[in-house]
């Protein structure tokens, strides 16, 4: 028998170690929110790809469409000749996006290509250089987004120098002692010392930071920089990557502040486990650059977006964006729950909008010191008892639960009720 053991040694010995690995628990298949691994051991399934799999592993929608799409053709690259499901699944998205007038959409492969193009479309559009983040977000590894993400450790350390003119922002968040005004005093110092607001392309954010720690933005930041955006002629990038289908309740998570970006990155659980991506934005934005400016071989695969296009059926038709209210709210009462129990590791700030939900470990109950070594345990712990799970957050403490949206109430029972065995050990 093919064994976890033997796969991890092969893994160590032809992989390079720079590929982190949450589990060495090898898939062997998959469906909606259960996975079982090459020695044949089922597990419930928190991780959903890291956010990719809102509608579960192979949902039969989403197979039969690209079933369907394969018989047809699977690459022609949309620049040599075009096909339908790209421009079908790009009126959907105009249609659907919180973008103000018209809008145009462009798809990639990767999250960070989405946001790499979306840079690139804030310059042309802009004719100016800068672009401003915040520290904890995480928007890619490629050289541009590794310089935006706002984490040395584990990636900028060894890939110095980082492409010039991206600054960063503090990232409010109350247990850090950090406030929208300390974010929004810290521009007006990035505008003094380092660069003057008329050479700033973008300000670019997460609406909830996924990687940092699943930390929503304040609805009152969002409008203060969609506000500072219009006073000095900077675009307003929201990566939704993370976030968006519906993962916190909403189908894009800037829609709980009611600010409309200019331009929004999309990647994930926009194709339900194939690998597309994609910038929606404002139409006379989006089509700034030359023609042949944008694109790529496989960017806006037909496969994929005909994934995509049974990813939004799925997500109306399943109601999945009340779905996750309902799930979160779920999530939430029962971590309320073990949290009051003195018997269990100690856990604060439990939060997150719609299914988009985390809780850090911490060292002493009713503290706040990260306890990152605790938290490594419990995601052992919960593997031991059939659980896959992911943590996250600038301290390595907080763990986060992307559940599939389309989960039953038993299987998300069954998941609870291992995080909590895991949180007892
Ligand atoms: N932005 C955000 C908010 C992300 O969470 C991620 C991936 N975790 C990315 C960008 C990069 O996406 P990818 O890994 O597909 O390049």
């Amino acid at each position: 028998m093919t064994t976890n053991a033997s796969l991890q040694a092969r893994r160590e010995a032809a992989v390079p170690r720079g590929v982190g690995v949450a589990h060495p628990v090898f898939a062997a298949r998959a469906e909606n929110s259960e996975l079982w691994d090459e020695e044949g051991r089922r597990y419930v399934d928190f991780a959903g790809g890291i956010a990719v799999l809102n509608t579960g592993h192979r949902h039969p929608k989403v197979i039969a469409a690209v079933e369907a799409q394969m018989a047809r053709f699977t690459h022609t690259c949309f620049q040599v000749s075009p096909y339908e499901p790209y421009i079908a699944l790009a009126e959907r998205l105009n249609a659907i996006a919180p973008i103000e007038g018209p809008a145009k959409t462009i798809f990639l492969t990767t999250g960070a290509e989405a946001l790499e193009n979306a840079v690139k479309i804030a310059r042309a559009a802009t004719g100016r250089p800068g672009i401003i983040t915040f520290a904890g977000g995480y928007h890619g590894r490629t050289l541009l987004t590794m310089a935006m993400t706002g984490k040395v450790l584990p990636y900028k350390k060894h890939f110095a120098p980082m492409p010039a003119e991206v600054y960063h922002a503090p990232f409010p968040f109350e247990p850090f002692g950090v406030t929208v005004a300390d974010s929004l005093r810290a521009i007006e110092t990035i505008f003094r010392a380092d660069i003057e607001p008329s050479r700033v392309a973008a300000i670019a954010i997460e609406p909830v930071q996924g990687e940092g720690g699943f930390i929503p933005a304040p609805t009152e930041l969002l409008q203060a920089l969609r506000k500072l955006c219009d006073q000095h002629g900077i675009l307003l990038i929201v990566d939704e990557v993370q976030t968006g289908f519906g993962r916190t309740g909403r189908m894009f998570a800037v829609e709980h502040s009611g600010v409309k970006p200019d331009l929004i990155a999309v990647a994930k659980s926009l194709a339900g486990g194939f690998p597309l991506s994609g910038v929606i934005g404002r139409a006379a934005v989006m089509d700034a650059p030359e023609p042949g400016g944008l694109g790529g071989t496989y960017a806006g695969n037909p496969l994929a977006c005909a994934a995509a296009l049974a990813v939004l059926d799925v997500i109306e038709e399943e109601k999945l964006v009340d779905r996750a209210n309902a799930i979160g709210a779920a999530i939430t009462s029962r971590l309320h729950k073990i949290a009051a129990r003195n018997d269990v590791a100690p856990i604060a700030a439990i939060r997150g909008p719609g299914a988009m939900i985390a809780f850090d470990v911490v060292k002493e109950r009713g503290g706040y010191e990260p306890d990152a070594e605790r938290t490594k345990q419990v995601l052992a712990k919960a593997r031991e008892h059939g659980l896959i799970l992911l943590s996250c957050g600038v301290n390595y403490n907080t763990v986060r639960l992307l559940v599939p949206l389309t989960v039953s109430d038993a299987v998300l029972d069954e998941g609870l009720l291992a995080l909590e065995q895991a949180l007892a050990a």
